[in-house]
């Protein structure tokens, strides 16, 4: 994260200059209700609109703790990257084919059809 003091104090993804303060602590959280926690350390950091957690003060790489929570926050940006309406619709136009492209198919498949039926005739005749 960057303290540079000179840098736009707005949150990045959307803009926004608006933030909730939050104090942040690692917790098991279990499936069937209720939770444990894991550490007395806890993290203050700002929590824009849009979701987006920045912590207040810079975190060292070196130290345990705040590793585990650097790897928390890219966790939900990692999220928050996934969700957003763009990298949803690049996904799904890999995964399916778009109107126009499944009428092309359709054509296509129509004339190999009546290829193949002609082939067929034609064979057919000569035997
Ligand atoms: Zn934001």
């Amino acid at each position: 994260m960057d303290t540079n003091k000179s840098q736009p104090r707005c949150c990045e993804v959307c803009g926004s200059t608006h933030f909730h303060l939050a104090r942040f602590a690692e917790y098991d959280v279990f499936s069937n209700g209720g939770y444990r926690l894991l550490s007395n350390e806890s993290y203050e950091a700002v929590v824009c609109l849009c979701g987006r957690a920045r912590s207040t003060r810079k975190l060292l790489p070196r130290n345990a703790v705040d590793k585990s929570f650097q790897a928390s926050q890219n966790a939900a940006q990692r999220r928050y990257e996934q969700m957003a309406p763009d990298e949803v619709r690049a996904r799904l136009e890999q995964a399916f084919v778009t109107r126009s492209e499944f009428e092309r198919l359709c054509q296509q498949m129509t004339s190999l059809e009546m290829a193949l039926r002609q082939v067929s005739q034609r064979d057919g005749k000569q035997t």
